[in-house]
């Protein structure tokens, strides 16, 4: 968008820890900045650090509540701290949405904390190819530990906080017989679930509904398997916040002893390649031509359109004239 961005002096600004710097770097990822291969390159050396921690759980379960009071704790144990809360669907850009998150305002004049929003805005990579991309940049800020929060439990959600170090998923009493965390598939990318509003009624019910579900996903594998442990708290008082602080460490050091550790964050770059790469292949396939010199993505979809064509012979067109191009031009 902006032609005259200097990437260079934004990242050491960045890596200075300079908020607007670091702004700045996430609205480029959210516009989808030509500039962002200078930016990946530019922060490339300095990613890894960071301890990635996921937050995932229904509408109103505390999770934004629970990340303020983590964050305060970390900042306690002398942490930096970052946070990002994606939202995919929200149209507003940078920020806008962190207004309203009243709860994390106690952290606002905090330097040692970075808090940001992140809305893909329909980019059609969404949330996989940005929040990667995000992640680095406040891990290249210096932050020991980023947050990542979500807004919901929706699929591509749950999907990129599965891709942290450590995966907390937040459930509360009451809130109905967790068919719709089951559908989501959260149960299975938890490494710790924390039942919060373990001030309110059913607290125990919640638990051991939580227990059976976890039975009847169980599967005996082999090797050595973690077992999500499951961490009561009250959040809005700040009460087990250190338990889930101790849950996290111990999930850690299990990691970093049975080598999952670097998996993840293998898996979380393979991820983040693919997401770049799909991108990239569908905007060479958006520029192919037919022997017309038109382009052939939409010339194929009004044969198909028509039924004078099949859409995989029509795919299979679109791959083959890819690879022609491919090698021709590289
Ligand atoms: P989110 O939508 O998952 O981010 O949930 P919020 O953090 O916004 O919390 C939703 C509501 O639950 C707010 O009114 C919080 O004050 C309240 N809340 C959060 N944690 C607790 C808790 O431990 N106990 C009780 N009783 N209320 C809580």
């Amino acid at each position: 968008m902006t032609p005259r961005v200097d990437v260079a002096d934004l990242v050491a600004k960045a890596r200075d820890g300079q908020p607007r710097a670091v702004a700045r770097l996430i609205s480029l990822i959210e516009d989808a900045s030509p500039r962002l291969r200078e930016v990946a390159a530019a922060l490339a050396p300095f990613a890894g650090r960071a301890q990635v921690i996921g937050l995932t759980g229904p509408p109103g379960v505390g999770k934004s509540t629970s990340t303020s009071a983590l964050v305060a704790a970390l900042r306690r144990a002398g942490k930096r701290v970052g946070v990002l809360a994606v939202d995919p669907s929200s149209p507003f850009s940078g920020g806008a949405l962190l207004g309203d998150r009243i709860r994390m305002q106690e952290h606002a004049l905090d330097p040692g904390v970075y808090i940001r929003s992140m809305a893909t805005r329909g980019h059609l990579g969404g949330l996989a190819w940005a929040t990667p991309q995000a992640l680095r940049v406040l891990d290249a800020a210096g932050c020991d530990v980023v947050l990542v929060e979500t807004v919901g439990v929706g699929q591509s959600e749950v999907e990129v906080v599965s891709l942290a170090d450590t995966t907390l998923v937040l459930l509360a009493p009451g809130m109905g017989d967790g068919v719709q965390v089951a559908k989501a598939g959260i149960l299975e990318v938890a490494d710790i679930f924390v039942v919060n509003k373990a001030d309110r009624d059913g607290t125990e019910q919640t638990v051991r509904d939580l227990k059976y579900m976890i039975s009847l996903g169980r599967r005996e594998v082999p090797g050595p398997i973690w077992r999500p442990p499951i961490v009561k708290t009250v959040a809005s008082r700040g009460e087990g916040i250190d338990d889930v602080l101790a849950a996290i460490a111990e999930h850690h050091d299990w990691m970093s002893t049975h080598g999952e550790l670097e998996q993840r964050r293998q898996r979380r770059a393979e991820a983040e390649v693919e997401a770049i790469a799909v991108e990239q292949l569908r905007e060479r396939l958006g520029d192919i031509r037919d022997q017309h010199r038109g382009s052939a993505l939409p010339l194929l979809a009004k044969r198909v359109a028509a039924g004078k064509l099949d859409p995989y012979v029509a795919a299979d067109e679109l791959v083959t004239a890819l690879g022609r191009n491919g090698h021709e031009t590289h």
